[in-house]
């Protein structure tokens, strides 16, 4: 029998460990992906915890998935053996649920996710819906690719449905995994980008990123900075830490929107007059197949790259260790 190499979470709260498992077949509507490259992403964290609904286990983490389709199963006509493809947080939806009527597709009440719900891509190969796919372009490389099916594609989301106009102020506060993809993406989109981290260590990496301004949320006074700016249109809350996030607030230009990304742990500190001229507060989270295509597309178009790090898949338990403890640099990739 066919066997692979896969790294698996064999309970909540267990380690990593290195199994040999069966290859396993695609069904109907499935494809079997030869993992290329599998980025490891904050939220595999709460997957392996077992922290989110429908988990069940053992677990093979990773939503960030490339590689070439090596099987094919009944009835996918879209897709072909040795195309280049990726699978992100977002494994299939139902079709019948009233948000999969009405198109919205991530909110699927029945949705299935991979690396929770489902085995991901810490793997030789995974089995994905072939309504989850994402094509890749060419002059995208899989290293480069996998980070995209998760926080390319939650900022690239979140930042053409912010509502700002090009060349308007939008901001970005945090710049590891996320924030460092959401500032090459708004510049690129045509925002007056400001970039918003702790101390001024990062100012020089802001700007080679193409940042047009940079705020030290430790020692400048933030909202007065965004409005000497216009007010920002949008501020992206990409990190884990709530720190700066009310001062962004009054930021914000009187209809502009704070939109998080990261999840914190701690409420946000909020009063009701900070928003009550129109301001908003919501959130974005990943996306489809297609609009992870869309968000590669974009990339490749306009130089938009991930800074990763690449590990082996035995080596997956120190690659998870440097992510958590926030000292990768900046995303990391396995490759199988
Ligand atoms: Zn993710
Ligand atoms: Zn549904």
């Amino acid at each position: 029998m066919a066997t692979m190499r896969a790294v698996q979470v064999a309970k909540p709260g267990g380690p990593l460990e290195l199994v040999t498992r069966p290859l396993p077949e695609p069904g109907p509507g499935q494809v079997r992906i030869r993992v290329a490259a599998c980025g490891i992403c904050h939220s595999d964290a709460a997957a392996m915890d077992g922290h989110l609904p429908g988990q069940t286990w053992p677990i093979v983490p990773g939503h960030e998935i490339v590689g070439a389709i090596d099987a094919i199963g009944f009835g996918v006509t879209a897709w072909r053996i040795g195309q280049r493809v990726g699978a992100g947080w977002f494994a299939s939806q139902c079709g019948q649920c009233e948000r999969c009527r009405r198109g919205d597709f991530v909110a699927c009440r029945n949705r299935s996710i991979h690396g929770v719900t489902r085995d991901g891509g810490y793997a030789e190969a995974v089995i994905a819906e072939a309504t989850a796919l994402a094509a890749i372009p060419d002059d995208l490389s899989d290293i480069d690719a996998a980070p995209m099916l998760c926080a390319g594609v939650t900022t690239y989301n979140a930042l053409r449905r912010c509502g700002a106009r090009p060349g308007a102020t939008v901001a970005i506060v945090g710049l590891g995994g996320l924030g460092h993809l959401a500032l090459q993406f708004a510049v690129k989109m045509g925002y007056r980008a400001v970039a918003i981290a702790r101390g001024g260590a990062k100012a020089a990496f802001a700007e080679e990123l193409g940042a047009h301004a940079y705020i030290d949320s430790t020692a400048d006074d933030v909202a007065a900075r965004l409005q000497a700016l216009g007010g920002a249109q949008a501020v992206l809350a990409t990190g884990t830490g709530i720190d700066g996030l009310a001062a962004a607030i009054n930021g914000l230009t009187s209809d502009g929107r704070l939109i998080m990304l990261g999840v914190p742990r701690e409420p946000l500190p909020v009063y009701a007059f900070q928003v009550l001229y129109g301001r908003a507060i919501t959130g974005s989270a990943g996306g489809t197949g297609i609009e992870s295509e869309d968000t590669m597309r974009f990339a490749a178009l306009t130089g938009v790259r991930p800074v990763i790090e690449t590990y082996p898949l035995d080596k997956a338990p120190e690659a998870f260790a440097r992510m958590m403890a926030g000292a990768a640099r900046l995303r990391v990739v396995l490759v199988p």
